[in-house]
C-alpha cells in the first residue's frame, strides 16, 4: 500500500491497515522533514508556549518502525500512472503499489496583493516556529496585523494577545469565520476577542501590504507583524496530471474511492460525497475509513463533522457543519448553542466542554428534536 502524503490522514489510514490485519508493505511519502504530526497545535499551544516538537507528532517514530510501516520522508511523488500501479518521486526512483491513498492535503493561499510576501503564513511545523519567533522578538504591546478572521486568524490573534501583542483581525467577510458559523457565535466570540485586547475589523480588505503596514480602504493600519490566514486550496495537481476526477478537490464516492481505480483519497484535498472537509477529525476518520475500503471491509456511514477551536483562551467544539438553518438558540446559560431547522438540531456548538461533544454528535447527526440537547444540558 503505498500513501502518498505526510498528514494524519495517511497515519490513521496505515494505523487501519494494520489493526485490520494487513501484513503486506507499507510505505508512507511526505514531503516534510517531519515524521507527520498533528497541525491543531500550531496555531494554539505552540504558539503560545515554547514546546518540543515531539509533542505534536501523530506517532512516535519508533511506532512506525514497530508495526513495519516505511517512511519515505523529505520526498514528493511527482507523478503517478494509475494503470501500471507505479509512482514516481521527484528526486528519482518509482514505488510500485497495488493500492493507493492521495492524502496530499492542502497549501494556504497567498494575499493576492502587492507586498504579499510580508505576510507569515501557517501550515506547517516550520511556519509556526517562524512565526512564534517572530512573535517573541516583538516588544509587549507591538501591533499585529492578521488578515482573516477564519480558524487560522481567530486563533492566531488569540495566541499572540496571550504573548503580550497587540492584534487587529481584518475579515473581508461580514462575520468572523466567514459568516459559517452564525451571527450568535461570531458575535460571542467577538466580544471574548474584544476583552483579550483584539481588535476586530469586518468587511474590510487589505488591498496593498509594506513591511510596517496594511492599506485598507485609504487607511494605513501600522504594524511590526502581519500574519494571513485566508484559505487553503487543495493540492490536486498528481490527481489532475494522472486524468482523475477534480473539483474543487479529488473526488471520491463516500468510501474515499477515486475515479481511478485502486486509489482513494482523503484528508483536506478529499471532496468526498460532495463535501470537503478541511479538519483535523475529518482526515483522521476519513483515511480510517479508506483503510477499511483499501481492505474490502464494510465502512461505516461518515460521521458529524466535529471542528474544534478556540477564542482568547476558551475552548469550542463544533459538530456538524449544516450550511443552513432557520433559529440558533443559545442553551445552558449561554454555554451550549442549538443550530435549528424546522425544530430540529441540525448542529450544536459547545463552550469550554459544557456538555459531552459526543453525545452532542449523535444528536446532531439524528436531527434529534431541541428536546433531547435540553435533556443534555441537565444532566
Ligand atoms: P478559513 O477558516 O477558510 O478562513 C479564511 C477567512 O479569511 C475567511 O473568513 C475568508 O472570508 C477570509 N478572507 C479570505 N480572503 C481574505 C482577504 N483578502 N482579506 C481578509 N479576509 C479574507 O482558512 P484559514 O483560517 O486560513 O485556515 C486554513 C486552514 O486551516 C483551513 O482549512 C482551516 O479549516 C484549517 N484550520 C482549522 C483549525 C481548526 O479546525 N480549529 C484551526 C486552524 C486552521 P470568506 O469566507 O468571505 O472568503
Amino acid at each position: 500500500m503505498l500513501l502518498v502524503g505526510g498528514g494524519v490522514a495517511s497515519v490513521r489510514c496505515a494505523r487501519t491497515l494494520r489493526r485490520h490485519g494487513f501484513g503486506g508493505s507499507i510505505v508512507l511519502v511526505g514531503a516534510e522533514p517531519t515524521p507527520p504530526y498533528n497541525r491543531p497545535p500550531l496555531s494554539k499551544e505552540l504558539l503560545r508556549d515554547d514546546l518540543p516538537d515531539d509533542l505534536v507528532l501523530a506517532e512516535p517514530e519508533a511506532w512506525y518502525e514497530r508495526r513495519g510501516i516505511g517512511l519515505r520522508l523529505g520526498a514528493r511523488v511527482a507523478g503517478l500512472d494509475t494503470g501500471a500501479r507505479t509512482a514516481s518521486l521527484e528526486n528519482g526512483g518509482t514505488i510500485g503499489f497495488e493500492r493507493c491513498l492521495l492524502a496530499t492535503g492542502a497549501e494556504p493561499r497567498t494575499l493576492p496583493v502587492a507586498g504579499a510576501e510580508h505576510a507569515l503564513l501557517l501550515r506547517t511545523l516550520v511556519d509556526a516556529r517562524r512565526l512564534r519567533r517572530s512573535a517573541v522578538a516583538l516588544g509587549d504591546g507591538a501591533a499585529v496585523t492578521v488578515v482573516g478572521g477564519g480558524f487560522i486568524g481567530v486563533e492566531v490573534a488569540s495566541g499572540l494577545a496571550a504573548l503580550g501583542l497587540r492584534p487587529t483581525i481584518v475579515e473581508m467577510a461580514g462575520e468572523l469565520w466567514g459568516g459559517t458559523l452564525g451571527g450568535e457565535l461570531a458575535s460571542w466570540a467577538r466580544a471574548r476577542l474584544a476583552d483579550a485586547g483584539i481588535t476586530v475589523r469586518l468587511g474590510a480588505r487589505v488591498t496593498e501590504l509594506t513591511e510596517s503596514s496594511a492599506l485598507i480602504g485609504n487607511q494605513h493600519l501600522e504594524h511590526a507583524l502581519c500574519v494571513a490566514g485566508i484559505g487553503v486550496r487543495p493540492r490536486t495537481e498528481l490527481a489532475e496530471a494522472a486524468g482523475m476526477a477534480v473539483e474543487d478537490g479529488i473526488v471520491t464516492d463516500v468510501e474515499h474511492r477515486t475515479s481511478a481505480p485502486s486509489i482513494w483519497a482523503a484528508g483536506d484535498v478529499a471532496r468526498m460525497d460532495g463535501r470537503r472537509v478541511e479538519h483535523w477529525h475529518s482526515a483522521r476518520d476519513g483515511g480510517e475509513r479508506a483503510a477499511l475500503s483499501m481492505l474490502g471491509m464494510a465502512v461505516p456511514p461518515p460521521r458529524a463533522s466535529w471542528v474544534f477551536s478556540e477564542v482568547a483562551g476558551t475552548l469550542i467544539d463544533v459538530l456538524g457543519d449544516a450550511r443552513s438553518w432557520d433559529e440558533e438558540r443559545w442553551l445552558f446559560g449561554g454555554l451550549v448553542l442549538a443550530y435549528l431547522d424546522a425544530k430540529r438540531v441540525v448542529q450544536v456548538a459547545i463552550i469550554d466542554s459544557a456538555v459531552p461533544v459526543e453525545e452532542a454528535r449523535a444528536i446532531v447527526e439524528r436531527a434529534a428534536p431541541l428536546s433531547e440537547l435540553v435533556a443534555l444540558t441537565a444532566v
